[in-house]
């Protein structure tokens, strides 16, 4: 006899969450559970009719990820084809870098799921019950359609502590380098996959580096610079480039990544961006181009308040150390700071720097990393340009 396959019963009111196209049902809807954390569920509603199939999860907010509405099987072949679905639609996109997202999870209708591709390298990401005990099914799928030299788990994520999940990181196939080179357009990144921040390198701002290059002049302000993705990028475009990182680790990165790629112009500076920007006020510099591309302020809800005002001020600083003419690129990674408030945070900088700026691009993450209409958990990346008038 088999076993009967695992299973969870919502709510109405879960129902029409999945019917209005939403990938997580909440734990708060959940009204009846025969399934143990980890397992791929059937999910009945209150009449005992199939909704459809998710990965469960005992100890998250988040209990249901759908992967399929209806009937249809949400076995080992849908994982396959998704992920393959998934891999050839980046290989469309005629992306100019060896290294860039292949996975994003709910953008891929692959729940919880990150892999990223650093040329012969994949690093992925487990980030719910259900997925991280698919992992190693996930693993040979991909050395399967990839062909890696080496896979490597960042499971170091602080979102898998709501899962119950641990923290590590892990060797799972080949072999991973302790440095791996990956070109972004003409730039060569020497990349840490073990500890670099997120899975290496932020993957999400490549489009917005090489939009900015169509603005970019003059004296260049990078701030919050990381390896100097932006700076580097826009180097050529620009006379010089100053980068700011509160970072020892991240300023040395800077300063290896330019002397590779024979970039004189740019001087990688440690600073607290909000202190140098004060200072550089009093110091009357001014900038033609600035780069704002700040971490996550609002980490959560509570800390939105907080973070508005960080944005505000380091806009509103940027905004007065340019020089008419001069162009802003403005970002904030923060799910929790959608679009519409961005672009408030934005105007009331501009009014208390009393600068007259205009839109030239609203940008979000870029397209390897999908935002899916009606789920606006997937849409946390917002990058507008702006140009000062005077
Ligand atoms: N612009 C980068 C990514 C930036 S990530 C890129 O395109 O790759 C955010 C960076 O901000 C991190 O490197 C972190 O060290 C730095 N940081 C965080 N708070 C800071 C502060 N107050 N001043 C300066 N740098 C800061």
């Amino acid at each position: 006899m088999s076993t009967p396959e695992p299973k969870v019963v919502i709510s109405g009111r879960g129902e029409e969450r999945v019917r209005s196209g939403h990938p997580w049902i909440y734990r708060t809807d959940v009204a009846d559970v025969r399934a143990a954390g980890g397992d791929t569920v059937v999910v009945h509603n209150p009449r005992g009719r199939i909704v459809g199939r998710a990965l469960f999860s005992d100890r998250s907010q988040i209990a249901l990820r759908m992967l399929t509405v209806g009937e249809a099987p949400a076995g080992s072949e849908l994982w396959r084809s998704r992920l393959a679905e998934a891999i050839a639609f980046r290989r469309s996109l005629g992306i100019d870098a060896t290294a860039c997202r292949l996975v994003h999870g709910e953008g891929d209708l692959l729940p919880s799921l990150v892999v990223d591709q650093y040329g012969d390298y994949l690093v992925l990401q487990t980030l719910s019950q259900g997925v991280d005990r698919l992992l190693p099914a996930i693993v040979a799928q991909l050395v399967e359609q990839v062909t890696p030299a080496g896979v490597l788990a960042r499971n170091d994520v602080r979102v898998r502590q709501l899962e119950g999940l641990d923290s590590s990181v892990a060797l799972l196939h080949g072999e991973v380098p302790p440095l791996v080179h990956v070109r972004e357009g003409r730039i060569d990144h020497e990349v840490d996959l073990w500890h670099g921040q997120k899975t290496g390198l932020f993957l999400d701002q490549r489009e917005n580096r090489v939009a900015a290059r169509a603005y970019a002049h003059g004296r260049l302000l990078d701030c919050f610079s990381y390896h100097g993705a932006f700076a580097l990028q826009l180097a050529d475009c620009c006379e010089s480039v100053v980068a700011l990182d509160v970072s020892e680790d991240a300023v040395g990165h800077i300063r290896r990544n330019a002397e590779r790629n024979g970039i004189g112009n740019v001087e990688a500076r440690l600073a607290n961006v909000f202190d140098a920007l004060r200072q550089m006020e009093r110091d009357r510099e001014r900038f033609d181009t600035i780069v704002l591309d700040p971490p996550a302020f609002a980490k959560s809800r509570d800390a939105v308040e907080k973070a508005h005002a960080g944005y505000k001020e380091i806009n509103l600083r940027a905004m007065k150390l340019l020089r008419p003419g001069g162009v802003l690129v403005t970002c904030t990674c923060s799910y929790h700071v959608d679009e519409a408030a961005f672009g408030q945070i934005v105007y009331e900088a501009s009014i208390d720097a009393r600068a007259r700026m205009t839109v030239l691009e609203k940008r979000m993450q870029s397209r390897d990393h999908p935002v899916v209409l009606g789920v606006p958990e997937t849409y946390y990346l917002k990058c507008f340009i702006l140009r000062k008038l005077a």
